[in-house]
């Protein structure tokens, strides 16, 4: 079965070649207000049946909504063949910001991280990674003109480079002036480094902002912890995030999560300075949030502050990061976990 949501206005066209002109809008218009096929009232029954032949009725289905103490919702979605998904929603003075994943599990094995604990399930599609935004655009209340979701950023699970042709129309699909809109300056897209496919980004002129999560200030300590460190160097991954910022001239956000004992003492914040250098970019620092199953603990906050200061002392712009939704398991892959082994138990 196939996802409407994957298609442009122009796909949408062709697929309805038969039909009068402005059905097309009409179908793109009710899977833009998140609706499931079914729920179109204003199409004829005998096209809604050929269009449930081929697609899936609705591609995301709201499985379990948490809302946390400091305002921030957590998502799970059930996707049409089972797999569980996860998303966040964040409130900001200047609308929400919604964290879309990419992938059902990850393949990149980063150690600290909970999404990859069993590995990659599978690709999602466009329609998949869109239906997320359209779904919970609906649920605030928002229409196709009037949206609620300003940001959104690719920071769920996956890894968007990992899937990477789906991730780009993605990028298309929601950016267009056809559909929601969003612009490419109030999207980020976070890799934990495939610098190949860094450097083809480059050249699809997408322009949103591009979040490294780099998370050491060198080759040693980064390989323990990120597999994929071994496969692209360190020196290679910055000059190709140096290049990507270079060409947008946008700022690159790099994360650097604050593990206890391991990359957060002062020293290493010298040398993560010396590290970045020479074009626009921030640092985000947040300190670990604990995953138990890999046994890795976060700096306190106090510590995170102090090694920020040392950062700028270096002239390195660098912010400590508010952890949202820590009570309702905010963490990337945390609450799908906990979902999967509950039903296990
Ligand atoms: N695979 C992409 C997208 C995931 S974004 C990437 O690696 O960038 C999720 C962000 O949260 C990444 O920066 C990831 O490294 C970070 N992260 C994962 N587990 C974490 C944890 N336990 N504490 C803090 N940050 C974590």
């Amino acid at each position: 079965m196939k996802i409407l949501s994957s298609l442009s206005l122009e796909e949408m066209g062709e697929l309805l070649k038969d039909q009068p002109k402005f059905r097309a809008r009409q179908v793109y218009d009710g899977v833009y207000h998140g609706k499931a096929i079914s729920e179109i009232s204003n199409l004829p029954k005998a096209l809604k049946e050929r269009l449930l032949e081929e697609f899936v009725d609705q591609p995301i289905k709201l499985f379990k909504r948490l809302e946390s103490s400091d305002g921030t919702q957590k998502f799970v979605y059930e996707l049409c063949d089972g797999n569980l998904i996860e998303g966040v929603l964040m409130k900001y003075k200047y609308g929400y910001t919604l964290c879309v994943s990419t992938q059902v599990g990850c393949r990149m094995g980063c150690k600290f991280c909970a999404s990859g604990l069993d590995g990659l399930v599978r690709n999602l599609e466009s329609g998949e990674i869109l239906s997320q935004v359209l779904v919970i655009n609906a649920l605030l209340g928002g229409t196709i003109k009037d949206r609620k979701i300003t940001n959104v950023v690719l920071m769920g699970s996956g890894e968007p480079f990992d899937n990477y042709d789906n991730v780009v129309k993605f990028l298309r699909l929601v950016s267009s002036a056809d559909g929601i809109n969003i612009s490419p300056r109030n999207i980020s897209i976070s890799t934990c480094g495939l610098v190949d496919k860094i450097e083809k980004f480059s050249g699809e002129n997408l322009d949103v902002t591009l979040t490294i999560s780099l998370h050491a200030p060198n080759d040693e300590i980064r390989k323990s912890i990120m597999p994929i460190a071994s496969r692209y160097s360190y020196s290679e991954l910055i000059e190709a995030t140096r290049k990507y910022a270079l060409k947008t001239r946008r700022r690159v956000v790099f994360e650097y999560a604050l593990i206890k004992g391991l990359n957060d003492s002062l020293s290493q914040a010298d040398e993560l300075a010396s590290q970045l250098k020479g074009f626009p970019l921030h640092v985000n620092l947040i300190p670990l949030n604990p995953v138990k199953e890999r046994g890795l603990d976060g700096s306190s906050k106090k510590h995170a502050y102090a090694f920020m200061a040392r950062l700028e002392k270096c002239g390195v712009s660098a912010t400590v990061r508010r952890t949202m939704g820590e009570d309702i398991e905010g963490a990337c892959g945390q609450l799908r976990n906990k979902i999967l082994k509950e039903n296990e138990d």
